[in-house]
């Protein structure tokens, strides 16, 4: 029966070719070549899991507390308890009295002396022979057992094709110059290796993947993303896209953008708007992150790429992951744009239908110069007219698919745009190094002038009316404060402190002052409606739930208070606390907790008081979350590094780039047979 349910449930696990299972590796193992008396396993197996054997002298099944199997051995040594709080009637019948058994388990001290709870059971003569390798445990899914994957496997590890798929063809000559120390496995001893590591073999070095056999796993998977990565990098270089001259006229938008703003570019901002107008004047696509801290000011510089593109009449798009962030850029790009005469076109996917339509109108016939919207952006529906710049803001925050239909859509083959990315996260040394190879990168590493640095407080809730008196000081000196709850009304679960409630009560504590609620379940104008009267200091506090996170702009607000700041991530505190500190004032950002605070939390928020380098933050984060889930990877469920973990083995990284560059220059024959045999069909997730 199992036969034939097997293949299905290993399919859909993607465990379809003895290559695809051969490539599918233990997660850990368990040691049963071993084998103790039970005299002995009473004392060994107290710290971990020992083997032993014995036959049964009873089996009782016993209804209170709770129905369960209690099963005792015995050897010539000495007597062993096994309880079992599910069991099914085969198993009664296998370890019915009489019955010879091997199990394996870690000893707990029960209410009647030491026991096994729930050991694995095997029935099997006492000489039966002991396995010579540690026993595999796989990665499994709901419903294929270890023994389906463990037969799979093997079976597959013996398939005549294996040979072919994975042959070495990595150069001797090169790796001995790589890595001259080399004690690295060949790719099928390895993958032999680490299905069916003999019984002395370092089990640490094999949980912790620094085995010899691990690294030349993990080195062949990133050599494998960083030729994929070379390659996208030199197809770009290949493409074609419109080369936008600096103008020479005086009258161009984009000197009348620089004239007309109210503040001279820092010299990081003149610097990354250099290296970023060079690519613009390429006639190839440019792929260009530009990294800054909150507040550093990405906005005019992604402003000034646009009017580059419109003086040459093309058209140039702004999205950003989320509606309010959206409405930011095109509240302050109508501000700098409309007086210069530019056309600009809304489109999120709030819009009525008619509203929508006209904006793509608006699009399609190339009206609409500058277009700026969400998503929406990106849909069939939409067609630009002639499309030389996409600016995607927080692009982190789009999902992979998103960002590959984004792919898709502007990497055309008929034409393909510009692109500028835009991020407040500074990405990690390990990840611009693989993920984001094919990117060239500009960091603004300077504020604006006159930002004073955030003070951060720790604060326990329990402090919360100590907080609000301080709020109230601080109002009475005409400057404005933001309130962020984490959570709305359905929060109740978690017992938070709900948006409503707060704003209730900062009102009735604030009498004088003018508070404001705003959170996602607001409709786009209502949002809109209150953060333009917070901007105009007709409201003083804003209480708000998240969705200030990104994008808002209101230097007068120089405090904010974070309720439940355990709750949030390092980076969304980080983003949350840039929105202060933007004026003249001295800007606070209060951390309120409530206890009871895990470890982590409580290092989080130490951390946040102490550091403010958002690069240093960022690092903290990766540690912590791992790449897929900065990168937003982990929505697909496809990270593309499966045994390679950028921390642990940043040191591989360079060497796999190293090897792909002479991989890519001398043996080209050999790059393909590569790809295919690590990435298949993941290969398009590589563009995300
Ligand atoms: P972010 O990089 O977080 O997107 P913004 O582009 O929103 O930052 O800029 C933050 C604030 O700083 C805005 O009010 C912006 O107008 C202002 N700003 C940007 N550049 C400068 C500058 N060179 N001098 C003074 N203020 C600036
Ligand atoms: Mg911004």
């Amino acid at each position: 029966m199992t036969t034939k349910q097997a293949p299905s449930t290993l399919q859909k696990m993607g465990l379809d070719s003895p290559m695809a299972l051969a490539l599918h590796l233990p997660s850990r193992y368990e040691d049963e070549t071993e084998l103790f008396t039970i005299e002995e396993a009473l004392n060994q197996g107290r710290f971990s899991s020992a083997q032993t054997q014995g036959v049964v002298i009873r089996n009782q099944v016993l209804f209170r507390p709770r129905r369960q199997m209690l099963v005792t051995i015995e050897d010539d040594t000495a007597t062993l308890q096994l309880r079992f709080l599910n069991f099914y009637p085969s198993q009664q019948k296998q370890m019915a009295v009489g019955a010879h058994i091997r199990v394996r388990g870690e000893v707990r001290e029960g209410f009647q002396g030491p026991e096994m709870v729930h050991p694995t059971v095997k029935a099997v003569a006492a000489d039966a022979p002991l396995p010579m390798s540690l026993t595999p445990v796989y990665p499994a899914s709901a419903g294929v057992s270890q023994t389906v994957i463990r037969k799979a496997v093997a079976q597959a590890l013996r398939d005549p094709s294996l040979r072919d798929s994975l042959a070495e063809f990595l150069p001797k000559k090169l790796m001995t110059e790589l890595l001259p120390s080399n004690d690295w496995p060949s790719l099928q001893a390895a993958i032999t290796y680490l299905h069916q590591p003999p019984a002395d073999a370092d089990t640490q070095a094999l949980l912790e993947r620094t085995d010899p056999a691990w690294r030349r796993v993990q080195f062949e998977e990133l050599l494998a993303q960083q030729i994929s990565l070379k390659r996208a990098h030199a197809i770009r270089r290949e493409r074609h896209a419109p080369s936008f001259t600096k103008p020479s006229k005086e009258q161009s938008l984009e000197a009348g953008l620089l004239k007309a703003l109210p503040f001279q570019l820092t010299g990081a901002q003149g610097r990354v708007w250099s290296e970023i107008s060079k690519d613009l004047e390429n006639s190839f696509p440019m792929n260009r992150l530009l990294q800054g801290d909150v507040g550093s000011g990405k906005t005019v510089v992604a402003a000034l790429a646009a009017a580059r593109v419109m003086d040459h009449g093309y058209q140039a798009a702004v999205m950003a992951p989320t509606e309010i962030l959206a409405e930011q850029h095109y509240l302050k790009m109508k501000e700098w744009f409309e007086p210069l005469g530019v056309s600009i076109a809304w489109l999120s996917g709030s819009l009525k239908a008619k509203e929508k339509r006209l904006a793509q109108e608006m699009i399609e016939s190339g009206q609409a110069q500058l277009i700026i919207g969400t998503h929406a952006l990106i849909q069939e529906s939409v067609s630009f007219s002639k499309l030389g710049l996409a600016v995607i803001d927080e692009q982190h925050r789009f999902g992979v698919r998103q960002r590959l239909e984004i792919q898709q859509r502007l990497g055309s083959e008929l034409f393909y745009c510009h692109q500028l990315m835009m991020s407040a996260t500074p990405i990690p040394r390990t990840l611009a190094m693989t993920y984001y190879a094919d990117l060239d990168v500009s960091v603004i590493d300077e504020l604006p002038p006159g930002r004073k640095p955030i003070t951060t407080k720790v604060v326990k809730a329990t402090r919360r009316d100590e907080v609000i008196g301080g709020l109230q000081s601080w109002l009475s000196k005409g400057l404005q404060a933001y309130w962020v709850c984490p959570l709305i009304e359905e929060s109740e679960a978690l017992q938070l402190q709900t948006a409503v409630e707060s704003f209730e009560q900062l009102t009735q504590a604030l009498p004088d002052f003018k508070v404001g609620l705003v959170h996602g379940r607001l409709k786009a104008e209502e949002k809109a409606a209150v953060m333009a009267a917070f901007k105009a200091n007709e409201i003083q506090l804003l209480v708000a739930t998240t969705v200030i996170e990104v994008g808002v702009d209101v230097p007068n607000a120089a405090l904010m208070v974070i309720e439940h700041a355990e709750r949030f991530g390092y980076a969304q505190i980080h983003q949350l606390r840039g929105r202060v500190g933007r004026g003249s004032a001295d800007s606070v950002c209060i951390l309120m907790y409530a206890e009871p605070l895990s470890m982590a939390a409580k290092e989080r928020l130490q951390t946040l008081r102490e550091v403010s380098d958002g690069f240093v933050i960022a690092e903290r984060d990766l540690s912590l979350r791992g790449p897929g889930e900065l990168l937003g990877a982990k929505q697909s469920g496809d990270a593309m590094l499966r045994f390679v973990d950028l921390q642990r083995d940043a040191w591989l990284i360079e060497l796999a780039q190293q090897a792909a560059e002479r991989l890519l220059a001398d043996h080209t024959d050999l790059v393909e047979r590569h790809l295919e045999r690590w990435l298949g069909s993941r290969a398009e997730f590589l563009k995300a």
